[in-house]
């Protein structure tokens, strides 16, 4: 369990809504799902045990409705999101069925009647059965994000690390699909991804991190197989820790 080429034994991986759907468009693309899921499946086969945390932004963010400007109260239009997080993580809990895998899907607010709920200790044993399980429903609060709920999630159910999958092939000074000069960095401290402002996951979640040393893998998932070598702790992406 380190990040030097051994295997680990639990981790959190989470997915943002934009990769439920091709590049530039919205909704969830059940082609794009199974593409994870054929991910997912390869990374668990490895013995790792998997707890994913769903975004959803593909369907709908809390902050596009501004406060006063849609007529929705903003922790509504929170709950919104957190709704959306649900849809993506049903559609994701197929795809990995339909490839013959035991998951459970668990929502941070109850819906007896499409998942459980999350309990951490339940969660746990899911986990210990070699269950994949998907986390929905973020926090179950408003105002904050699924990173946030990843970063907690990674803390509560003991995970030795918290992989975020994104687009790209990690953190950058500037955002590289707008700036192709901007400079990769193999590695930052939590410090430094605060410090100089860097986009990686939210304040709040860095902030969860930092707090109980717990390291993030930010690498690209649009690389097949990047999922399992991730989960290898094969060298890809950036790794953020408490490390100057
Ligand atoms: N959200 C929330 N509380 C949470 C997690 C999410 O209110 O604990 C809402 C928030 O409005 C957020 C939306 O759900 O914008 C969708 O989640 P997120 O933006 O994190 O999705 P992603 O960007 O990862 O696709």
């Amino acid at each position: 369990m380190s990040h030097e080429g051994q295997p680990y034994q639990r981790v959190v991986l989470k997915l943002s809504g934009e990769s439920f759907s091709p590049p530039g468009e919205r909704g969830i693309s059940m082609r794009e799902v199974m593409q994870i899921a054929e991910q997912v499946r390869s990374a668990k086969a490895t013995d790792c045990q998997m707890a994913m945390v769903i975004g959803g932004g593909n369907i709908l963010r809390g902050a596009q409705f501004m406060a006063g400007n849609e007529g929705i109260h903003e922790a509504t239009s929170h709950q919104m999101g957190m709704l959306a997080t649900v849809i993506n993580g049903l559609a994701l809990q197929n795809a990995l069925e339909n490839l013959g895998c035991d998951t459970r899907l668990m929502s941070s607010i109850p819906m007896d009647a499409i998942c459980e709920p999350y309990l951490r200790r339940r969660a746990t044993r899911h986990l210990e059965k070699g269950r994949i399980v998907i986390i929905a429903a973020g926090t179950g609060r408003p105002y904050v994000t699924t990173d946030t709920a990843a970063a907690l999630a990674a803390l509560e159910l003991d995970a030795e690390i918290l992989l975020k999958a994104t687009r790209v092939d990690g953190v950058y000074s500037e955002d590289p699909e707008k700036n192709p000069h901007a400079t990769w960095f193999p590695h930052l401290s939590y410090n430094a991804v605060r410090e100089r402002n860097l986009r990686v996951m939210d304040a709040t979640a860095i902030a969860h991190c930092m707090e109980h040393l717990k390291p993030i893998l930010v690498f690209n998932y649009l690389k097949a197989g990047n999922i399992e070598r991730a989960v290898r702790g094969e060298k890809l992406g950036t790794l953020i820790d408490g490390q100057d």
